[in-house]
């Protein structure tokens, strides 16, 4: 087998440098867990990003691929699949009444929204899409036009052109910036990649007000927050969930919503969700996707939905997400700055200026997830200062123990550097 050192500079040789990856690679996982190319194990609390939503080789997951596949793996939308109807009418059950449109990934799912509200808007002029400031939406060159953070769009210029945004959890600066182009809003329900930031239950429910007042489309990017990582189905449904707001508007939905990450386990997929009367807005001819939603993917998603549903894996992430919180909190660690997100979606904000986490070029929230490579725990960065903690939905709470373990020692660790 080809050692790490022989494939990293592999990588350098062949492979566009997009991404400045760790010094990792894995070969094999089960479960939680992975192992390198030198034997080591590593608990996964970053899940590839939220997407290894049953953690590796589920054995569901492998029947599912590998019957499937025996059966049919793709035949384009040109034609009709059950596998396909079957995955949209159960995602319409969870959500509300409407329709779906598959694809590939996030930024496509997003693409989907923009084009819907591009669409929407067309007969009055009207194309403009706000977002919030530190978003996330994807890396296509309308994702990075929606994206709030300059970091992606720099090098990119000229930017798509309908798109501002404005700070986040700011419901006044959202009203203020509405002009007669606007036509869609656009927010995460839990800021993912800036570093997990929760939107307030006001928020959601005065941005719905606000697109129904201003006849706006109120789209959420799901594609982190979504698929129960909170607990429930939508973040919006645990961010409202028994707060007085929520019981005054039980009937809070977006007009559509995208989803991507883990909603078939690890095979790529997207979707966008989209409710009555806009549901039929993207015609024959007006949107496509020769993968979106082929047999394998929906086949797989379906089996995806069934186990979280018969292991009962929301109301794990509801109980361990608050078990893996207090426990951190618990941790008194003087380098912890705050600890936010809901369910297993965890963000830790780390100190500014911690002496062991300084080097030039790399940011904090970086080096401390490297740091903790080394005690055997994968987790992912968020920001400059922030480690996001995505554990598989179905994680148990002896492996939230070893984690907590490891994160208090390499959080120890800091100190004997300094
Ligand atoms: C990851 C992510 C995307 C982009 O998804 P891709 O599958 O990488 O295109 C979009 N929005 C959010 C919130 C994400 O976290």
């Amino acid at each position: 087998m080809i050692s790490t050192g022989a494939l990293i500079e592999a990588f350098g040789r062949w492979i566009v440098p997009t991404y400045a990856r760790f010094p990792l690679a894995f070969v094999r996982g089960k479960g939680s867990r992975l192992w390198d190319a030198e034997g080591k194990e590593y608990l996964d609390f970053g899940t590839g990003i939220a997407v290894n939503a049953l953690g590796h080789a589920h054995p569901a997951i492998v029947e599912v691929l590998t019957s499937q596949a025996q059966t049919l793996i793709h035949t384009s939308n040109l034609y009709h699949t059950e596998a396909q109807v079957s995955l949209a009418k159960r995602l319409v059950e969870l959500i509300g009444t409407g329709k779906c449109f598959f694809c590939n990934s996030g930024a496509e799912a997003n693409e989907a929204l923009f084009k819907l509200a591009r669409k929407f808007g067309h007969a009055t002029g009207r194309y403009e899409i706000l977002t919030t400031l530190h978003s996330f939406h994807g890396r296509t060159l309308a994702g990075i036009a929606a994206t709030g953070q300059d970091k992606v769009k720099k090098g990119f210029e000229p930017a798509v052109d309908g798109f501002r945004h404005v700070p986040f959890n700011d419901l006044q600066a959202m009203q203020k910036a509405i002009s007669e182009k606007t036509v869609a809003i656009l927010i995460e329900g839990i800021q993912g990649e800036s570093g997990v930031y929760p939107a307030s239950p006001d928020y959601l429910l005065g941005l719905r007000k606000l697109c129904n007042e201003h006849k706006l489309l109120f789209f959420m990017d799901s594609v982190q927050c979504g698929m129960f990582r909170t607990g429930r189905f939508q973040s919006y449904e645990r961010i409202l969930e028994g707060t007085d707001a929520a019981k005054k508007d039980q009937s809070f939905l977006p007009d559509a919503i995208s989803m991507a990450k883990g909603i078939a386990g690890g095979v790529p997929m997207g979707a966008m969700w989209v409710r009555q009367p806009h549901a039929d807005l993207l015609g024959p001819g007006s949107h496509g996707s020769t993968f979106g939603g082929t047999p394998l993917a929906c086949a797989v998603a379906l089996t995806v939905l069934d186990i979280i549903k018969r292991e009962n894996l929301s109301e794990n992430a509801k109980q361990l997400g608050d078990y893996l919180k207090s426990k951190i909190l618990d941790l008194k660690s003087p380098y912890i700055r705050q600890v936010r997100g809901i369910g297993l979606m965890i963000g830790i904000e780390l100190q500014p200026d911690i002496p062991s986490l300084k080097v030039e070029g790399k940011t904090p929230a970086v080096l401390f997830v490297a740091r903790l490579h080394q005690y055997g725990l994968l987790t992912v960065p968020a920001g400059n200062c922030n480690i996001r903690l995505l554990p598989p939905l179905n994680i148990i709470r002896s492996e939230c123990e070893e984690a907590i373990e490891k994160l208090r020692n390499a959080l120890a660790g800091l100190a004997g550097m300094c």
